[in-house]
């Protein structure tokens, strides 16, 4: 399927809530297409090559609450996909003692490996393209027009826009009525810094080979090679809390990984060396506010609905169930 026309839904973002919602359209027989401005599948679902390794640099592992995301997680559990990484990390003062039970699950072959699993099982009945930046949205009166960068049109009778909120408003917050506007103006996201080193030597972090401090100018810091999805190369995550990302969010690059990489070398075993070093910028990493509701719908009559981690839960497991409570309402509303 390549052409733009014809599609009865169009999903903006191939993160895990476009791609949960495309998955529940595609079961119900729905036309639809999914546009992602990233060159892969998967947003925040974040994994990257470096030196040899491969490092999780966005969502670095995932929780499960509600017996709905069960059913799913247990599905990726039989499959392979996914395994209990473990039960809590220690913030770095403690050990084991702090384990609090709750398993935390990681993707084999790192996260993003989640998105491309979806976006596999689905692409013979859903129309994806990444790679695909949407710059303008025009309502007509039966049909949402959409621009992306290079000119090309798409057309759908219903949209569901899975942007970080402050995005999918730039691109249609004027077709909704000011109640709608307002509440969903209420989302805020805080950005992350997040630095990846290579490093040649040890490291000292505690089992499993992570820590997390919420708290702390840097939050987490990881291992990828412990946490087992980079076995030729051990690549550090380090990520920096809300309040710090956003003090550092103007410096120049190498300011803001020299302030990331003096945190790591208090942990490098002595001789161990940092051999490379990236840094990720994320805008909008997590939301600081969210939307009660799992997704808002607009009441205009062409729909546009608004679904992602800002609707009910900050994390994984609310992107999927957001995506997911949004699908089912637009699959009804048509
Ligand atoms: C650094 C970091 C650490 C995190 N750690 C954890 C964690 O440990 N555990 C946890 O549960 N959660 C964590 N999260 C949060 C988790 O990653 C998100 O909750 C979840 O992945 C959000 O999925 P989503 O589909 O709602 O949004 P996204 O993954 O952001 O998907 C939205 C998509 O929309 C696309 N898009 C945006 N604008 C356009 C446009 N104009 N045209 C086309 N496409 C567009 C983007 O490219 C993106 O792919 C973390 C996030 C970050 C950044």
């Amino acid at each position: 399927m390549t052409d733009n026309d014809g599609f009865e839904i169009i999903v903006i973002g191939a993160g895990l809530s476009g791609l949960t919602a495309a998955q529940y359209f595609s079961q119900k027989g729905r036309r639809v297409q999914v546009v992602d401005k990233g060159r892969s599948v998967g947003g925040r679902l974040a994994t990257r090559r470096m030196a040899g390794g491969l490092a999780d640099h966005g969502a670095q592992f995932f929780t499960v609450r509600s017996a709905r995301f069960e059913e799913a997680v247990q599905q990726w559990l039989a499959d392979g996909l996914v395994y209990e990484w473990s039960r809590g990390f220690s913030d770095g003062t403690r050990h084991v003692e702090q384990f609090d039970g709750h398993p935390r699950y990681a993707v084999r072959g790192g996260m993003n490996a989640l998105a491309k699993s979806i976006s596999a099982a689905i692409k013979d009945t859903v129309n994806i393209q990444t790679n695909v930046k949407i710059v303008t949205v025009e309502r007509g009166a039966t049909t949402w027009r959409l621009i992306d960068e290079q000119g090309a049109e798409y057309k759908a009778g219903a949209l569901l826009m899975t942007p970080p909120v402050p995005q999918s408003l730039a691109l249609v917050g004027e077709y909704l009525t000011t109640d709608e506007r307002r509440a969903l103006e209420q989302i805020a996201y805080a950005p992350c810094v997040a630095g990846l080193f290579d490093v040649v030597g040890g490291v000292r972090l505690p089992e499993p080979g992570a820590l997390q401090r919420p708290e702390a100018a840097i939050s987490w810091i990881s291992d990828n090679q412990q946490k087992g999805i980079s076995p030729d190369a051990r690549i550090i995550t380090v990520h920096a809390n809300g309040t710090t990302s956003q003090q550092l969010w103007e410096q120049p690059e190498v300011e803001t990984l020299a302030f990331l990489r003096q945190e790591l070398e208090m942990w490098l075993d002595d001789g161990a060396e940092i051999r490379e070093a990236e840094l990720k910028r994320w805008r909008y990493a997590q939301p600081t506010a969210l939307h009660g509701e799992r997704y808002l719908i607009s009441a205009e009559t062409l729909p546009v609905g608004f679904a992602g981690d800002g609707f009910g839960e900050a994390r994984v497991e609310g992107a999927y169930l957001s995506g997911l409570a949004a699908a089912e309402a637009l699959h009804s509303r048509l």
